[in-house]
């Protein structure tokens, strides 16, 4: 038989093989993030489940390392490799509604703009992530922190099943009725178990919420910073809310001699009743005097696409993340020392709730297992120029340096770096040894290793 060639595997698939020298390659070769310059022997862009077991044979039969894009929106850049094969699932968007059932059905490569396009109709909607060019598959197969969190859990949480091509090409359902094992290791365990190629989510009552973001005066970051912890550890689940260091963009709702300055902001999103947003949010207005804002009544879809435009694909990318479990008075210090020196306005730190609703799982019910943090921080490097890569690297170091010892071991892993691979079994805590015996058992040659690997 020999090894297949790229010819073979073109002949066998419905969507479109891009190999070297062929058009549109530099162009599918691409990631989000423009740190990340790899040539991989080519790219399937996937229409289907059998395009997908096809591409899997392909990679596996060839000894190839593979690489899985859903939204392309790893920071490390799995979604691409050099020399291998890349199944980018970017043509399988597609998202059916079942309203009588409030479930819904994505394919592995739609995005949460695409999702929410979806849902919002119906009013329904289910925990995503804060942007809407994110992907559905990578965001919710890591745990899934957005707006909605502390009422519905994370976007795991809320998964019902998924169909999934593992390293063998043959196509499972996954459930807590079918091959509960590998649903179980899919829910917060990464690309490490196969593609999904269809995700069956829970959703929830939502349309219209009360929220956006207010900036305060970076004089207040202890005092904004003191109340939140103590304000979010009870605050209605139906209230998401983080605070931001962000640099003013130029946009209309801030005073123009305001611009380029920095600030703490707090972004919210009361999704409860909307004649109830206004009281629900202001404690935040009480707190401190809001410089600018722009809240008030919006598509939940609108709030989810508010902030694409500071992060167009195309930046250099490096982030750092932890858990923590208390905000304490040290970790507010090292917040106030380092997050004024945001380097650039599309450079972020948010320190997300993850309390309420994902509290409530037990932390061996799925892969997930910090269900006893209160918060995900993100330190979000992110900047145009590559000539600044040294500067920016260095302040999400120092950043980091300066907040781990207040923070848990693990970090949750959609945040991480590439050079965070020491951090997985932390980042799993109780449930790693589990994770390995699902990886031996659906992965055992590692062929899903461009992630953040769990090893056979
Ligand atoms: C601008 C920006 C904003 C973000 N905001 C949030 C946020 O609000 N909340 C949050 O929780 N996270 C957020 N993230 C992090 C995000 O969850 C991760 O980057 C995630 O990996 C992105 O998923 P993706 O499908 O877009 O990425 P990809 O690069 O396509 O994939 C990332 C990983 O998932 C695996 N994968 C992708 N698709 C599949 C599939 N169909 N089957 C199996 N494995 C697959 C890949 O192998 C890879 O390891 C954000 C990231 C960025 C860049």
């Amino acid at each position: 038989m020999g090894t297949p060639t790229i010819d073979q595997l073109r002949e066998q698939v419905r969507g479109d093989v891009i190999s070297t020298g062929d058009e549109g390659y530099e162009e599918a070769r691409r990631v989000y993030n423009a740190m990340i310059d790899r040539r991989p022997l080519a790219v399937v862009r996937a229409m289907n489940a059998g395009d997908v077991m096809a591409a899997v044979n392909f990679a596996r039969e060839s000894g190839l390392d593979l690489a899985v894009r859903g939204g392309g929106h790893s920071v490390p850049g799995f979604g691409t490799c050099d020399g291998g094969l890349v199944i980018d699932l970017s043509r399988m968007r597609g998202v059916r509604v079942d309203p009588a059932a409030s479930t819904a059905r994505a394919e592995g490569g739609a995005t949460w703009g695409d999702f929410n396009a979806a849902t919002y109709p119906f009013g329904l909607a289910t925990t995503g992530g804060i942007v809407s060019t994110t992907g559905v598959a990578g965001l919710t197969l890591g745990g899934g922190i957005g707006y909605l969190t502390r009422g519905f859990g994370l976007s795991l949480d809320n998964l019902l099943s998924v169909d999934v091509v593992t390293a063998d090409g043959r196509f499972l359902v996954a459930s807590e009725r079918e091959n509960e094992d590998l649903f179980w290791a899919l829910r917060g365990g990464g690309g490490n178990f196969g593609v999904v190629t269809s995700f069956e989510f829970r959703l929830h009552p939502v349309k219209d919420i009360y929220g956006g973001p207010m900036f305060y005066e970076l004089s207040e970051v202890g005092n904004l910073l003191r109340f939140y912890r103590e304000f979010i550890a009870d605050a209605p689940e139906q209230l998401g809310a983080f605070p931001a260091f962000q640099i003013a963009p130029p946009l209309p709702f801030i005073p123009e001699d305001r611009h380029g300055d920095t600030f703490i902001a707090m972004v919210a999103c009361w999704a409860g009743p909307l004649e109830e947003g206004e009281n629900a949010l202001k404690p935040f207005h009480d707190v401190a005097p809001v410089v600018a804002e722009h809240v008030g009544p919006m598509p939940y879809p609108a709030l989810n696409g508010a902030f694409d435009a500071l992060y167009p694909p195309g930046l250099q990318h490096y982030w750092k993340a932890s858990f923590v479990k208390e905000l304490t008075d040290e970790a507010i210090s090292a917040h106030e020392a380092h997050g004024p020196d945001v380097p650039a306005v599309n450079s972020t730190v948010h320190i997300y709730p993850i309390n309420g609703a994902a509290h409530r799982v037990a932390p061996d019910a799925t892969a997930f297992a910090y269900r006893d943090a209160n918060f995900a921080t993100v330190i979000a490097g992110m900047w145009p120029e590559p000539g600044q890569n040294d500067a920016n690297i260095a302040w999400v170091r120092d950043y980091y340096e300066a907040t781990a010892p207040h923070s848990e071991e693990g970090g949750y892993i959609n945040f991480m770096a590439a050079d965070d691979q020491d951090r997985i079994r932390a980042n799993y805590k109780g449930n790693y040894e589990r994770l390995v015996d699902v990886k031996r058992k659906y992965d055992p040659d590692n062929l899903f290793h461009l992630n953040q690997n769990i090893k056979p």
